[in-house]
């Protein structure tokens, strides 16, 4: 197993395989899973493997092909990995807590259907932080997932458990979900193309929510091109989410090649005064000089409110996520704590929330409700909206100066499995480049740019204008050169 991205087949050439005959899918899928037998044992990247399904999947797609039909699928056959926040029809959903353990959702996510009308094979979910909370995919009830480039460190978080599998060779490409950096942090870790897409550009309907006004559905895959591939899938409107937006999806395929001559390249130098690595720094001014390469201009901007940007995320968040988890109550969804005969319902949903959740979920629902409180709810609610408002004005004039903003994704490479897991404010401080993209709903995509001294990724990230994936995958395209 080697986790360099030449080293494996990309979906696009996958697709292309089945589509000529080169391959069938049953035999695309067997290796996928063979692929997830040898080594996730040892990453635990997975939560569930539905290889029984998957197999009947590929054959049915190979059935078709014998046909004729199908093969203008885009995706077709190409054996996919979902995060387990994702429900998936009659296959179990845990969002990595003990409170779904088992749920078996009825429906599945409209990503996921629009995979497989694109032709993917779902071959299993993913490990995350319980409910997305997280950095590390340490906080998951199934046990820590750990990183292909060195096993001793995380993937990131919290869709750990799909960056790992993509890094490792086991699928091509993957679904994560990005709430203040849960797909761009773990991409960065793990040497992969990472897209959060633009608010609203993508179906949060079927998504375990966390934090409703934040979270987003994305790609993540070793390749530029392929992310355009699964973005260009599930992108566009819903009926069934009304904050997916109407924006028509333009071909994002046909924006790659594009390259970046005459792109203005926002940097905004004051941010990476201090508290970043010399490798990821080292990495960051790479690309930009692959960039500039290439023609694009780079323009010194200033983000002011950025020094703002973690508290105001994790105000907001937790208290999203404090509404948002009140339906985990043991009556609606998922377990039950057992009872004794003189216990009540007011028992059964402390007891329920006291078993079901881990630490962390129940640290951010105590902060979420602290903050909307009667008596502190203007002090930090409220206040922590506005900040919003000024962090998105921030953006609205540094694109009056350039077309994307260029920035490391994370301060430093993948760390240590139980390096942060003590101190959950280190843990948070982490996502300081991370968490703007999501505050202002604009998209942002994690690209690989080389390794550190130490043989670790590094990601470079790059936020564009509203519904602007184009020029962001156009960019990232041109670092793989
Ligand atoms: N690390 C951030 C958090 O812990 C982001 C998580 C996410 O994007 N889901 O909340």
């Amino acid at each position: 197993m080697t986790p360099t991205p030449s080293a494996h087949p990309s979906a696009r050439s996958i697709a292309d395989d089945i589509r000529t005959g080169r391959r069938t899918a049953v035999e695309v899928c067997a290796a996928s899973l063979a692929a997830i037998a040898s080594n996730d044992p040892r990453l635990t990247a997975f939560v569930t493997v539905t290889g029984e399904r998957a197999l009947e999947t590929a054959a049915r797609i190979d059935a078709d092909r014998a046909r004729g039909a199908g093969l203008d699928r885009p995706l077709l056959g190409v054996p996919m990995a979902v995060k387990d926040n994702l429900c998936t029809a009659g296959v179990r959903t845990t969002a990595a807590s003990r409170v779904l353990a088992d749920y078996v959702p009825p429906y599945s996510a409209t990503v996921i259907t629009r995979l497989q009308e694109a032709g993917a094979v779902v071959i299993g979910k993913t490990n995350l932080d319980e409910f997305s909370m997280g950095s590390s995919t340490e906080h998951s009830a199934l046990g820590a997932t750990r990183n292909p480039w060195d096993e001793a460190r995380t993937p990131g978080g919290s869709s750990g458990g799909s960056a790992a599998a993509v890094a490792a060779g086991m699928v091509p490409a993957a679904l994560g979900s990005d709430t203040g950096g849960s797909i761009r942090q773990p991409a960065a870790f793990c040497g992969l193309v990472g897209l959060k897409p633009t608010y609203g550009r993508v179906s949060r309907y079927g998504l375990i929510a966390f934090a409703s006004s934040l979270d987003q559905v994305g790609p993540m895959t070793r390749t530029a091109a392929d992310a355009a591939l699964v973005l260009e899938a599930i992108a566009g409107h819903d009926p069934h989410d009304a904050t997916s937006s109407h924006e028509p999806v333009p071909s994002l395929r046909a924006a790659l090649g594009r390259g970046v001559v005459g792109l203005r390249i926002g940097v905004p130098r004051t941010l990476l005064q201090d508290g970043v690595d010399q490798g990821i720094l080292n990495g960051f001014d790479a690309a930009l000089a692959r960039w500039t390469a290439a023609g694009a201009q780079l323009v010194d901007i200033t983000l002011p409110h950025t020094a703002h940007a973690v508290p105001v995320y994790y105000l907001i968040a937790t208290a999203e996520a404090s509404s948002n988890l009140s339906r985990y109550d043991g009556v609606r969804y998922g377990a039950r704590a057992s009872l004794t005969r003189e216990q009540g319902l007011r028992d059964a949903y402390m007891l329920t929330r006291a078993q079901g959740f881990g630490d962390e979920v129940k640290r951010r629902i105590m902060l979420g409700t602290y903050v909307l409180s009667h008596g502190y709810y203007e002090a930090y609610y409220l206040k922590a909206q506005q900040v919003r408002t000024l962090l998105r004005r921030d953006y609205d004039d540094a694109f009056g100066l350039c077309d994307v903003v260029a920035m490391p994704t994370t301060p430093s490479p993948a760390y240590r499995l139980g390096e942060k897991t003590d101190s959950p404010l280190q843990m948070y401080l982490e996502d300081i480049f991370t968490v703007s993209a999501n505050l202002t709903g604009l998209p942002a995509l994690s690209a690989p740019a080389g390794l550190t001294s130490d043989g670790l990724p590094v990601g470079v990230q790059l936020m564009g204008r509203m519904f602007d994936e184009a020029t962001l995958l156009a960019a990232a395209q041109v670092l793989e050169d």
